[in-house]
């Protein structure tokens, strides 16, 4: 659920916000000054921020200044005063988006709701958000797909990598070659366990300084693989 913070002195509006915003299902927050708006901006997990612009003891442009030095969560901010989103705009604070008092609540949430997907959008195409598997100097990346063995990157083909990742992501676990055959390849692939087998070998050859003594994939004779830890 979707954190989002509304920094506004005039009780009634926030409240009128908070409520559509919270029949779609947003977890919704207030605070009326602005220092502690800042303080509650810059230390909480939010996902959104709604900030009016005249408050008591720090106004809704130096709060979008301070937060955008560390933060780059939507920021949607509101005026009384329509001259005061060219001015907004003018400053270039890093504001999202500007909505001018009155306006309908329905159309506030439908501006979070943009705001907040396309952010999502941003987030998730990041590097810093890829799923990685670490297990000593073995490192997987499930998004990029690549896989670095101390530091260096190994080549592996698509079933090699499903294999790798599959018996890295339950280790200590025996799985015998028919599971990892029926887990990895589709029904209709031409093959058997010996397909696993071959694949076993190709992955120790790339993973192994000593394939005879594997570190990482063990063979439990007359059972299967484990992927130690
Ligand atoms: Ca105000």
């Amino acid at each position: 659920m979707s954190r989002i913070l509304i920094v506004e002195d005039e009780n009634a509006i926030a409240e009128l916000e908070k409520d559509y915003l919270e029949l779609s299902n947003f977890d919704v927050e207030i605070e009326s000054d602005g220092k502690n708006g800042l303080d509650r901006a810059l230390a909480g997990d939010y996902d959104l921020l709604i900030l009016d612009l005249m408050l008591p003891s720090m106004d809704g442009f130096d709060i979008c200044k301070e937060v955008r030095k560390v933060k780059d969560i939507p920021v949607i901010m509101v005026s009384a005063k329509k001259d005061d989103i060219d001015k907004i705009r003018g400053l270039g604070l890093g504001a999202d988006d500007y909505l001018t008092k009155p306006f309908s609540p329905s159309e506030l949430v439908a501006r979070v709701k943009a705001h907040l997907a396309r952010y999502e959008r941003l987030v998730g195409s990041s590097p810093v958000s890829n799923d990685i598997v670490e297990i000593r100097g073995l490192k997987i990346d499930k998004t990029a797909r690549r896989v670095y063995v101390d530091g260096e990157e190994k080549n592996f083909t698509t079933k090699e990598f499903d294999l790798l990742t599959f018996l890295a992501q339950n280790p200590n676990h025996v799985f015998t070659k028919e599971e990892l055959f029926k887990k990895i390849w589709d029904m209709e692939s031409v093959g058997d366990n010996a397909t696993v087998t071959v694949h076993i070998k190709k992955i120790r050859e790339k993973l192994e300084f000593d394939t005879s003594n594997p570190q990482y994939i063990e063979t439990i004779w007359g059972v299967g693989y484990r992927f130690k830890i």
